[in-house]
């Protein structure tokens, strides 16, 4: 599959795309890191929308800057920038979320030049009478913080086109991931995470173009009969690097036919109303997606949701990947545990750093989870 093949390679690559497209479309690259960050905005303002991760090489220059005790995302994305490899970045955008976060925000802004920076200081709690306000206010000067430091007014006509787009791309990846939680031979998953991780990637109008091709011809070829037997899985956690958790899976006997990762179906998940205020829409949005534990939406909100992904996509087991030293997340684990336990929803805990477990070790592990699935 041609398109699938170029996403591939763009994901393999990502900084060389990156670079190439700037030189062909004159455009800027902004970088950011969080799934709270508004990219329809940097889209609006004719600017590419750059995710950052780490890249899972050694760390040493952060360490400079960063306790070891700070998670490896955190860590690894400021490697990239203090090694010089995100030269190709104008700009960078940190919305205020975890304490990892501000802090990367705050080292950031001192030690790396030549780029703009801006913070965006959102509400921690969702449900309060004064968030939805206070959180368009904060959207609109981003707005206008962002439109200075790309010389361009980003005008409602404008945000509105690219909601359109990121509202059509985001359906197209729901559905991919119902036709493979149907039939998850119909695409790998480490050729799932691709299409997921290009999708932060990739100049979005061509990204659209292209994923409504790879699911148009999955639709058309199909993958046959779904082999039985197979046990199915939710992934949780926050950021997924790692590709080849799903291969390992797999191997193992399961599947991931589901996902509730900042990375994956959190990044997805909410339609923006296309027909009121944009700001409004955005705003509407936050306050009504799966939140991530570094916000706060009702106590139990988090554990109910997951139970909800498990029981639609008729998984019957969840891997929880837990970034080593990710407070938010780990804080969260235990009452989601008790939740699942309560619903009879086996699962495991599984910690990552920037690499996974050696992969033996993580088969061993998947099997005898698998097992008794
Ligand atoms: S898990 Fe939360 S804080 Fe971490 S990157 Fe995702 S949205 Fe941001
Ligand atoms: S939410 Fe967790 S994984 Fe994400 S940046 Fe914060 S500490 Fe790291």
């Amino acid at each position: 599959m041609e398109k699938l093949t170029e996403l591939k390679n763009v994901v393999s690559d990502s900084y060389s795309y990156i670079r190439k497209y700037k030189q062909q479309s004159g455009k800027k690259a902004v970088g950011y890191s969080c799934s709270y960050a508004p990219e329809e905005l940097i889209w609006a303002g004719g600017a590419l929308p750059v995710r950052l991760f780490s890249a899972n090489e050694n760390i040493h220059l952060a360490d400079t800057h960063l306790q070891s005790y700070c998670c490896s995302l955190v860590r690894g994305i400021l490697e990239e920038a203090l090694a010089n490899r995100l030269d190709f970045i104008d700009g960078v955008v940190f919305p205020h979320t975890c304490d990892s976060f501000q802090r990367l925000s705050d080292i950031w802004r001192l030690n790396i030049a030549d780029q703009f920076h801006i913070d965006i200081v959102l509400p921690v709690k969702l449900d309060t009478p004064s968030a939805k306000q206070y959180l368009q206010e904060v959207l609109e000067k981003f707005r206008k913080d962002l439109g200075k430091a790309l010389d361009v007014e980003i005008t409602d006509a404008m945000l509105t086109d690219s909601i359109k787009t990121y509202n059509k791309i985001r359906s197209l990846i729901i559905k991919l991931y119902e036709l493979r939680s149907k039939n998850p031979q119909l695409i790998s998953g480490v050729d799932f995470h691709a299409v997921i991780k290009a999708a932060m990637i990739m100049d979005r109008d061509y990204f659209l173009e292209a994923l409504s091709e790879i699911i148009a011809q999955l639709e058309k070829t199909g993958a046959g009969e779904a082999k039985t037997g197979v046990r199915k899985i939710v992934l949780s956690g926050s950021v997924c690097s790692h590709p080849d958790i799903y291969g390992v899976i797999e191997e193992a006997g399961g599947v991931v036919v589901w996902d509730d990762l900042c990375t994956g179906y959190r990044y997805f998940e909410g339609i923006m109303d296309e027909k009121i205020n944009p700001i409004e829409a955005i705003t509407e949005r936050y306050l009504n997606r799966v939140i991530c534990p570094a916000k706060h939406l009702q106590l139990r909100r988090r554990g109910e949701n997951l139970i909800s992904l498990v029981k639609n996509s008729a998984a019957e087991g969840v891997v929880f990947l837990l970034l080593k030293f990710c407070d938010p997340h780990a804080f969260d684990y235990p009452y989601i545990k008790e939740m699942l336990e309560k619903a009879n929803i086996p699962c495991m805990l599984l910690d990552v750093e920037t690499e996974l477990p050696p992969i033996g070790q993580l088969q061993t592990r998947f099997e005898t989870f698998i097992q008794i699935l």
